[in-house]
């Protein structure tokens, strides 16, 4: 078990405060727009910087006093920051031969990490020759290379192409549970967070705002601002709740809440074809809704009816502060 006991990081402007754990086999997802500290808490738990205040723990070690090379913490940086100079397999075992490892050890170990990876035919290449989802995949064997106790990973998909993040985030799952160390993921993507972590911890200008599931976190958000941040689009501002006989707070209604076919008018004012599902704007009693499903047969200007059910919708919090903007960079 990872713990991170009233950690505190000040910066002019900026002051991260968390406590956190994180299982031995866990993954976490430290889920924040850019600014909110996601890179600085990895920084602080690998020892690249000093807490002001505060303790992490790895099981009954504080690792607070010790510096990065005692730690025993594998690091995926954003940049991956391989060694241009060195091969594939040179890059994985730079770290062990640093270490002091024997040649037979290290050379069992690299045959292990390229094919966890699939990069066994690439073990001779320098990382030019490779391809973005090849060389995050490097930088992924040689943090995991000296066995760690504690894998960190930032923002390990950020520096690819949409299309290649689809298909590395399945295999990098994969890789994760095979793993089995306590492990803390940086993202600013919801659906990144969801696939990898089994806890996500959402992080707003240096505190945990909300820690859960998945599951927990997009069903039950505790305020708009998250709900926005994990990809809701249909929020109700206190005043706007009021005339449909709910308390003056901000209201969530999920998508599961809004049945097409029966209730009250409503129009279509746009439609969005987006290949396997469509998006449609609906004006519904003065409110403009959202709504994304399978192809339902509708169009700009159709008259459709909408019932609510409301007993799926979602009451949230006032939130306390909103100095930051989901999705702002
Ligand atoms: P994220 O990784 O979530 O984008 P960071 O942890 O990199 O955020 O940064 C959080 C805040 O701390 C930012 O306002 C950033 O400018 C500030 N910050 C980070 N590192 C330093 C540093 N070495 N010196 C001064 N300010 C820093
Ligand atoms: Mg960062």
């Amino acid at each position: 078990m990872l713990r991170l006991v009233d950690i505190r990081k000040t910066y002019p402007g900026f002051a991260l405060s968390v406590s956190l754990e994180v299982g031995s086999r866990q993954t976490l997802a430290l889920l924040g727009p850019s600014g909110s500290g996601k890179s600085t808490l990895l920084r602080l738990v690998a020892g690249l910087d000093a807490p002001d205040l505060g303790q992490i723990w790895l099981h009954d070690t504080n690792l607070t006093p010790l510096p990065p090379e005692e730690r025993r913490v594998g690091f995926v940086f954003q940049d991956y920051a391989l060694f241009p100079h060195l091969s594939v397999a040179e890059n994985i075992a730079f770290g062990l031969r640093e270490a002091r490892w024997g040649k037979e050890p290290i050379q069992k170990r690299v045959a292990e990490l390229l094919e966890l990876t699939h990069l066994a035919p690439h073990a001779h290449k320098r990382p030019h020759q490779l391809s973005g989802g090849e060389r995050q995949r490097v930088a992924l064997a040689r943090a995991l290379a000296h066995q760690p106790n504690v894998l960190l990973l930032d923002e390990p998909l950020g520096a690819l192409d949409l299309k290649l993040r689809q298909e590395l985030l399945f295999e990098l799952r994969t890789i994760l549970h095979q793993t089995q160390i306590p492990t803390i993921v940086v993202t600013h993507d919801q659906s990144e967070a969801f696939v990898l972590a089994e806890q996500v911890a959402v992080l707003q200008a240096g505190q945990i705002v909300q820690l859960g599931s998945p599951e927990e976190l997009y069903h039950r958000p505790k305020n708009p601002w998250i709900a926005t941040f994990l990809g809701h689009r249909n929020l109700l501002l206190p005043e706007q709740s009021r005339p449909f006989g709910l308390p003056p707070l901000p209201h969530l209604l999920p998508q599961e809440a809004l049945q097409l076919g029966q209730g009250e008018e409503a129009q279509v004012s746009e439609r969005i074809f987006m290949g396997s599902t469509v998006a449609l704007k609906l004006i519904w009693r003065g409110l403009e809704l959202h709504w994304e499903g399978p192809e339902p047969g509708l169009y700009k200007g159709d008259r459709i009816k909408i019932r609510v059910d409301w007993s799926r919708v979602v009451a949230l919090e006032n939130p306390a502060e909103q100095n930051q903007r989901p999705g702002s960079t």
